[in-house]
């Protein structure tokens, strides 16, 4: 132990202790109790959130965001099936659903549902949502006509990774160093897919089973029941794919170091949408589009709704404008923010996902 160590969060200790009798965890088993440990897990023992915590999410930044997945949401609704419930995935302090529920008064009356782990956040999300039921899994919703939403859900699910060196894949682990503390490292290599061609050296995958199997979920209840998903996260296509393997941490607004202290710093991973969308059409008879978020919105006219907002509130303009770049512009979250729409087979192409519609702040 040298002087410069952190005190050592409880999870470290306890992950040190696992590993040093058990052997090293591949990633998405270390996401997984750094995250969700019933008891000094991340999301299990604060509220992430907002300024004074570590950061800051789209519906969090302004009420136009929830107000325009709720009128997506909606439209879809119009044709409504008799049973719809409405339903969210991940709902931090449940801003999102309360401006897209004021906004869309034909949401407001479907029955509630917040698939979400962390008592902290049920407990916030029930300030605001006060006729919401909860439950732990995207599985256990009732089956009935689903109208979904999720934001930057996806990306907190544990994730594996693997890397290819000259003699195939091996998954990316983590152990420890000589020095007893956590390090990334390299299982031995793993049997060669079937039939396919051995992988190039440097090449890299990541894979989500919990979101792989949450897509897939939801496609097989639209594709039964009818409905429709969006899906919107920090993420990636095949034009914008990262060079390497993708988990990060954040703490306090600044990039932290994944391994120094589980528990107390935001893991995430970046999925891959085009992926998400072979997913979802794999599991079941859907359509899949994918869009950026600043297309999506502009679309879907987050310009107008600005500019009224900014008419009924003059004092509010600066911060409305400063919102409204901050969602849409390709160097803010415009274009890193990816949207998935999942919708029943031979749904047409729905609003906010014209390809054609331009991506502000892009001079291409
Ligand atoms: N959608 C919100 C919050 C995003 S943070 C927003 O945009 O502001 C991620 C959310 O997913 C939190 O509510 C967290 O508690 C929840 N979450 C993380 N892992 C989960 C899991 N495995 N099952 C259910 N909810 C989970």
């Amino acid at each position: 132990m040298t002087f410069d160590d952190a005190p050592e969060t409880p999870l470290l200790r306890q992950l040190k202790a696992r590993i040093a009798a058990r052997g090293p965890i591949s990633v998405a088993e270390y996401m997984s109790i750094a995250l969700g440990d019933p008891v000094h897990g991340y999301y299990t023992t604060r509220d992430p959130l907002g300024v004074a915590g570590d950061f800051t999410t789209a519906p969090e930044m302004s009420q136009m965001f929830g107000e325009l997945v709720g009128l997506w949401l909606a439209d879809r609704h119009a044709a409504g099936a008799a049973g719809t419930i409405l339903a969210e995935l991940g709902p931090g302090r449940g801003t999102l659903m309360a401006d897209a529920l004021r906004a869309s008064p034909a949401l407001a009356v479907l029955p509630l549902w917040l698939v979400e782990t962390s008592t902290t956040l049920r407990a916030e999300q029930g300030k605001r949502l006060t006729r919401a039921q909860w439950v732990d899994r995207p599985d256990a919703l009732p089956d009935a006509p689903l109208l979904l939403v999720a934001n930057e859900f996806v990306d907190a699910l544990p994730v594996r990774q693997y890397i290819a060196d000259a003699g195939g894949w091996r998954e990316v682990q983590i152990g420890l160093d000589p020095d007893g503390r956590l390090a990334f490292g390299l299982s031995g290599r793993l049997p060669p897919p079937a039939g396919g061609a051995p992988p190039a050296p440097g090449a890299w995958r990541e894979e989500s089973p919990a979101a792989e199997t949450a897509i897939a979920e939801i496609a097989r209840r639209i594709a039964m029941h009818g409905g429709g998903a969006l899906i919107i996260d920090y993420g990636y296509g095949a034009e914008d794919r990262p060079a390497g393997p993708t988990m990060q941490a954040v703490r306090r607004h600044e990039r932290a170091d994944p391994l120094e202290a589980p528990g107390e710093v935001d893991l995430t991973w970046l999925p891959d949408f085009d992926a998400l969308a072979s997913t979802a059409r794999a599991a079941a008879p859907v359509e899949a589009w994918v869009t950026t978020q600043g297309q999506f919105l502009v679309e879907l006219g987050i310009g107008q709704r600005a500019a009224a907002l900014a008419a009924a509130r003059p004092g509010e303009a600066a911060a409305i404008a400063d919102a409204l770049e901050r969602l849409v512009m390709a160097d803010a979250m415009g274009e890193r923010f990816k949207v998935l729409a999942i919708l029943p087979a031979d749904h047409p192409r729905p609003p906010g996902f014209d390809p054609a519609t331009p991506l502000p702040g892009r001079t291409a």
